[in-house]
């Protein structure tokens, strides 16, 4: 069972994919918990060179080759290993935040993502992908608070607008709106406990955990 958290800045993810784990383990299934970008060794070592800003100095194109890199590598060696075992892959951001980050800069053409996908993707697609969603000026006042308190480091995209988050948004909505029997949205502006208990309901109504 292959389960990915989306949504944009200050949505929650991390916080959820922890406590979401910690319910699966304790239902008593092989739980691995992994992120992107990043989520393999080879993988975290592009993630880091694209946040510090390398992405930027090889362009757009470049870098979403350089996500994509890292995706391949990630599919290959962590999750369709845990899935062919049986296991249940929970993974912090996957292929929509391509397709919602980088479509929503638009840099690089949706056919040339959308052909990106295919090829990393193939037929590793999510069983159920989780949309956190969240007003952009609640995210981003989030976010910022988060990294005044140093418990997030600041990367390259960090100057980047509210237009830009408010159009992150709607890509996210967009994505679950054409494929509504993999998507559901969360709602995200509540108490981590409440929003916790929103997405455990949601899993076990769709895919029976
Ligand atoms: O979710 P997390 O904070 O780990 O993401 C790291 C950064 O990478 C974020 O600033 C996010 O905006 C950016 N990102 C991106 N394109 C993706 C995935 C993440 O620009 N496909």
């Amino acid at each position: 069972l292959f389960i990915t958290l989306e949504g944009g800045e200050g949505a929650g993810k991390s916080t959820q994919v922890e406590r979401l784990s910690r319910r699966l383990r304790d239902s008593g299934r092989e739980t691995v918990v992994t992120r992107e970008p990043g989520g393999s060794p080879r993988a975290e070592l592009i993630r880091a060179s694209i946040l510090a800003g390398e992405g930027k100095a090889f362009g757009p194109l470049a870098e979403a080759l350089m996500f994509s890199a890292a995706r391949a590598d990630h599919v290959e060696t962590v999750i369709r290993p845990a899935l062919a075992r049986g296991a249940v892959v929970l993974c912090d951001r996957f292929a929509d935040s391509t397709r919602a980050y980088q479509g929503s800069r638009g840099e690089v053409d949706e056919a040339t993502l959308r052909a990106l996908e295919r090829v990393v993707v193939g037929a590793t697609k999510p069983n159920l992908t989780l949309i956190l969603d969240l007003p952009a000026d609640i995210g981003l006042t989030r976010a910022a608070a988060r990294r005044r308190e140093g418990r997030q480091a600041a990367d390259r995209f960090e100057q980047e607008d509210i237009d830009f988050h408010a159009r992150l948004r709607e890509a996210f909505l967009a994505i679950a709106r054409a494929e509504p029997e993999r998507c559901a949205v969360i709602d995200a502006r509540g108490e981590p406990g409440q929003v916790a208990d929103e997405i455990w309901r949601t899993i076990r109504e769709r895919v029976g955990v």
